[in-house]
């Protein structure tokens, strides 16, 4: 067989991104893919429960202008586009009513609304310098920080975060958004179970090592996240590519993990919400739970930062442990009879991805920005963490494998 043009290492939204841009301009690939299944941080699956649901990526964001949903619409994915006021709840020691909840969602508001003008006017120090001062909220908005960038505030640049160009339109993928992901893959030529050991420049390209042998292309793009790139898992020869990998030292995957349980029943007070945080005053601070009421009711508990990477490398159990004692303080050890299955996610601790998605750390936003737009010649990085707008995102990880390959076919004239 005569080599391909790209060899994409990667079968996430990145890597399959990449792979539909080369298809369309009639260039020759081949995807290798370390996990014996495609999608990487896109994956919907029951895990041993009665239902699928989705363990990474679930919502459509940047909805309305998202790359992703003509496909979505194109592959028959059913999504929710309903606008939503009044979709949270907050209980601590008893659930908030609705004066003091809109009180609550103001002071939450201002926390990002500090964080926002804070990066937009290019202050690239870390979060927690210009948080507003401490109210009751504050431990209920770093919660939702640390799901929205996977990390602290104290570990995440302002101006890095506030590149994200947010247009304030999330929907929820009802059918899975890892089943999207795949459904997108079909017909690319990808090979499962094929992790890829080193990548380096040779004279006429590039040279790909793999547990069953080398191959040869023209051009290859390194789609595999941020903590993978730095882990050492891929060797890269001297160049461009390697300097790249050791530039990107503060350009970090953070944790984020999710517990779902299945319930024979919703609890009443969940019902008509999206979401709810549960503050018991426990170290790990309030837990967010999302509520799926469908026909096969579900709760899914959503952790980030460092409570999440503290209890996922506890292990399942103990990330079952925590998220139940929480709904055990919310509703009373009956809530435990109406649970019919719990399964955990383990993304910190997956070899291939090694943690959630990416951030600049204070001091790293412009660094970021340069590392994205920086031509390292044949071998290119593709990736939720080289989009400059939508990063930390299956729509921008998607995006950005479209736009590598564009860019690079033409520098490359392949
Ligand atoms: C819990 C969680 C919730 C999220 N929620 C959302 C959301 O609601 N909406 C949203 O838009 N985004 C969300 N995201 C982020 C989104 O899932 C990711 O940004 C996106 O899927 C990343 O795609 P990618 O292609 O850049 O990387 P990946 O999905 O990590 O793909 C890289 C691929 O490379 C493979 N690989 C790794 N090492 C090797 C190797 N040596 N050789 C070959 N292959 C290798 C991996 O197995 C993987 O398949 C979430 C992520 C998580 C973890």
């Amino acid at each position: 067989m005569s080599d391909p043009d790209v060899i994409i290492i990667g079968a996430g939204a990145a890597g399959i991104g990449t792979g539909l841009e080369c298809a369309a301009r009639g260039l020759t690939c081949v995807i290798l893919e370390g996990a014996d299944r495609v999608g990487g941080r896109a994956y919907t699956a029951s895990g041993g429960l009665s239902r699928s649901w989705d363990w990474g990526c679930h919502w459509l964001h940047c909805a309305t202008v998202n790359p992703l949903v003509p496909w979505a619409d194109k592959l028959g994915t059913r999504y929710d586009t309903k606008p939503r006021e009044d979709y949270a709840s907050i209980w601590r020691g008893a659930f908030l009513a609705p004066d003091e909840m809109a009180k609550a969602q103001a002071n939450i508001d201002a926390f990002f609304d500090r964080i926002h003008s804070a990066g937009k006017a290019g202050k690239d120090v870390a979060v927690s310098e210009v948080m507003p001062p401490a109210n009751t909220e504050t431990a209920a908005a770093r919660m939702i920080f640390q799901l929205l960038s996977g990390d602290d505030p104290e570990v995440v640049s302002a101006a890095g975060y506030s590149d994200y160009d947010d247009v304030e339109a999330d929907w929820p993928v009802l059918t899975g958004y890892g089943a999207l992901i795949a459904a997108m893959a079909e017909g690319l030529p990808i090979r499962l179970a094929t992790p890829v050991r080193a990548v380096r420049h040779r004279a006429a390209g590039v040279e790909v090592d793999t547990d069953s042998g080398t191959l040869r292309a023209r051009a290859a793009i390194v789609t595999v996240s941020a903590n993978v790139l730095q882990s050492g898992a891929i060797a890269f020869g001297a160049g461009p590519a390697a300097d790249l990998v050791a530039d990107m030292e503060t350009i970090n995957c953070g944790s984020y993990e999710k517990v779902a349980f299945t319930l024979t029943d919703m609890p009443a007070e969940f019902r008509g919400k999206l979401f709810t945080s549960i503050d018991t005053g426990h170290d790990a601070g309030p837990l967010n739970f999302q509520i799926i009421e469908d026909e096969a009711p579900m709760l899914i508990n959503h952790i980030g930062g460092t409570p999440a990477r503290e209890v996922s490398t506890a292990g399942p159990e103990a990330m079952k442990d925590l998220a139940t004692q929480h709904l055990v303080a919310a509703f009373g050890a009956d809530i435990t009879r109406i649970i019919t299955g719990t399964a955990t996610t383990g993304w910190t601790q997956d070899p291939f991805i090694l943690g959630s998605y990416s951030h600049a750390e204070p001091g790293s936003a412009q660094l970021r920005r340069d590392l994205i737009s920086r031509d390292t010649g044949a071998i290119g990085f593709a990736g939720e963490a080289f989009s400059l707008k939508w990063q930390a995102t299956a729509h921008g990880a998607y995006q950005s494998g479209r736009d590598v390959a564009g860019r690079m076919a033409g520098a490359l004239s392949l």
